[in-house]
Parts: structure tokens; sequence; C-alpha cells
């Protein structure tokens, strides 16, 4: 448990959480500042600031409760889909440094926008540049 931690005083029942389900490792509860009815935060109980640091057997149990979630979560409030998402470091809006995944239900005509409109400007690479990222991610 890191101190100061929001998410890790959910786990350990010091703040209250509105608890949807849990595993072993995971914990599932409903954002406390929802963008839709029913968004959901899928936590590793233990603290890890990143995706990367999660080690592989909790991030398959993590993504576990995601995967059955997606389904449960759109069911239990009527939704038409749901976006899901991981704010994974400061540069992409991270806000609360104990990783989480994102569940928000969507409803046809919402006004929301799918992933791309994250940067819906940014300028397309060249054939090249993308066999040299994909190169790059290939080596690393
Ligand atoms: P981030 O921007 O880090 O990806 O998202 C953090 C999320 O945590 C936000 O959607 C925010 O509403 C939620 N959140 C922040 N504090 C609390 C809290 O004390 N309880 C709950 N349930 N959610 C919180
Ligand atoms: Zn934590």
């Amino acid at each position: 448990m890191a101190e100061d931690c929001i998410f890790c005083r959910i786990v350990a029942g010091d703040i209250p959480g509105r608890t949807v389900t849990e595993t072993d490792h995971a914990l599932a509860f409903l954002d406390a500042n929802p963008l839709a009815p029913g968004h959901t935060l899928v936590i590793p109980k233990e603290h890890y600031s990143r995706l990367n640091d999660v080690p592989g057997d909790e991030a398959a149990e993590l993504f576990g409760a995601v995967h059955e979630l997606a389904a449960t979560v759109e069911e239990a409030v009527d939704a038409d889909a749901v976006s899901i998402g991981i704010n994974d470091g400061e540069a992409a809006g991270q806000e609360v440094p104990h990783t989480h995944v994102h569940l928000v239900p969507r409803f046809e005509g919402d006004g929301g926008g799918p992933f791309h409109a994250i940067n819906p400007d940014s300028e397309q690479p060249s054939d090249a540049e993308l066999d040299d990222i994909a190169d790059a991610i290939r080596e690393a």
C-alpha cells in the first residue's frame, strides 16, 4: 500500500468505494466523478503506478475482470457500447498514480468521441516512418 494513494485506501477499506466486483488481485468500483452512469474503474489491489509495473499474472487477472465487466456494465446501465481505456502516465492524463482501467458506458448520440478524438489533427506518418516505428517497437 502506498501512503496517500486514494485507490490504496479504497482497497484497504479506509475510504468508501462502491465496489462492484473483486478477485484476489483486482478490484472494480464506481468512479466518483463518472463520465456516464456506470463509469467503472478496475485496478490491481497492489499499488503500481503504470501498467508496465504490474506483473504479468496480476495484469492477466486485471484484464480478465475488464473482459467480464465490459458486457456486464453495459447491460446493467442499458448502454449501447463501452469505451475502455487507460491514461497510462501523466502526459496521457493520468491523475491518480495507481494504474486503473476506465470502463465508460456509451450511449447512441451521447456526444462523446472515439479514441481518435484524442488528437484528431495529428500528422500522418509516411510509409517509411511507419516502418521505422514498427521496427523500433519490435526491437524493444
Ligand atoms: P485518471 O485521470 O487518473 O485516469 O482517472 C482518475 C479517475 O479517478 C477519475 O475518473 C476520477 O473521477 C476518479 N477518482 C478520483 N478520486 C476518486 C475517489 O476518491 N473515489 C473514486 N471512486 N474515484 C475517484
Ligand atoms: Zn495505490
